[in-house]
């Protein structure tokens, strides 16, 4: 897909790259920043003044609201550079949709789609070099809002800045995550912030992920915050499971955020005729599908992965160990597939990379 050019906005270029002095092969994820970042403002009603320019620190005052109450919405997502040298990014108007969906419930005016676009094709156009050259590799773009009035009463901001910048990442390791079922804390819940893409999520997600790490676990199973009787998220992802051949995630009720891989895996999972179902998914029906046999898969889905299997998941004292991901064809083919779509070696079917020209 393509998008017309309607807004033009100033770039001003670095004089001094940095890209001959990182170290590629070295990557830790998002602690390294290409040479350019785009930032738009908004106040007195408009988005205005936007522009490109080299990264660098900004200035904000100490009473800006976001830094206080959290009036902030953010995306992740990947440019990649196919093998003929085209530059990709897998489904940037869903990731546009997404972040006005998490804008409107944060009370935060809607990004247009023209500063959107333009700002994602010159940043990855200026910084295409910042693509490591290895297999797997990508330019993580981190689309980000926040309120920026220098007041401290609670209330919607007036102003706001847009901006992005990206980071060059390796290619994800493949491993697998033991997780821990959570039955104390939340991230969210049915009416609250849950399905937006903001920093609060993140920040109640913190010391349960930290007391689960101390016990050996990387990720956290989320349940339901009335009864923590039916599975979630894991961690950040999107969790889904196979049981009996069936494809089972739990239903957008509000406290998930809607993943666009979670999207892209039902979408095509329907196409292969996989049986799907999104409905809520209890702890117990997992453990009892465990102690059955028929528990083949479960696994994590998101940006920054794709698919993140699960070796084992803690249950009341004891691990209940899943089956050799060598064993389950239709995650492994599933990521495969995404992975290729991504990176412009599968066929673009449903229309889902947005080429740069
Ligand atoms: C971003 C995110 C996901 C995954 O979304 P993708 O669009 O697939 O990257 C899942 N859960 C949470 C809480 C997230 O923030």
């Amino acid at each position: 897909m393509s998008v017309s050019k309607t807004i033009n906005f100033p770039i001003e270029r670095t004089t001094k790259s940095r890209l001959s002095e990182t170290d590629f092969s070295n990557l830790e994820f998002g602690t390294v920043n290409s040479d350019h970042m785009f930032v738009v403002d908004y106040y007195k009603g408009e988005w205005k003044d936007a522009k490109i320019m080299p990264f660098q620190n900004i200035s904000v005052s100490p009473a800006c609201s976001a830094l206080h109450y959290g009036q902030t919405v953010f995306e992740g997502m990947k440019a990649f550079r196919a093998t003929n040298g085209d530059l990709l990014v897998f489904r940037p108007e869903k990731h546009l949709e997404r972040l006005n969906n998490s804008n409107r419930r944060l009370c935060i005016p809607e990004i247009p789609k023209e500063y959107f676009f333009d700002a994602i094709d010159e940043l990855v156009k200026l910084d295409q070099e910042w693509i490591p050259n290895k297999e797997g590799c990508s330019l993580y773009l981190r689309p980000f809002i926040f309120a920026n009035d220098p007041f401290i009463g609670v209330k919607p901001s007036s102003a706001y800045k847009f901006m992005i910048f990206t980071c060059p990442v390796a290619g994800y390791y493949k491993g697998t995550v033991k997780v821990i079922i959570e039955s104390e804390f939340v991230r969210a819940s049915p009416g609250g912030i849950g399905a937006a893409k903001t920093g609060g999520n993140y920040a109640a997600s913190l010391l349960p992920a930290k007391l689960a790490a101390d016990k050996g676990y990387q990720q956290i199973l989320w349940t339901d915050s009335k009864e923590h009787k039916y599975f979630e998220e894991s961690g950040t992802m999107n969790l889904m499971f196979v049981i009996n051949d069936t494809l089972i995630t739990p239903s957008l009720d509000g406290s998930i955020l809607p993943g666009i891989t979670r999207d892209s895996i039902l979408t095509i999972a329907k196409d292969w005729g996989v049986k799907i179902e999104e409905r809520r998914i209890s702890v117990d029906e997992v453990v009892e599908a465990h102690s059955k046999g028929t528990l083949q898969d479960a696994f994590g889905t998101g940006t920054a992965a794709t698919i993140t299997q699960i070796s084992a998941i803690h249950h009341n004292g004891e691990d209940m160990v899943l089956p050799d991901v060598a064993t389950r064809e239709l995650s492994n083919k599933l990521n495969k597939t995404i992975v290729d779509i991504k990176h412009g070696v599968a066929e673009d079917k449903y229309n889902w990379v947005h080429r740069i020209k």
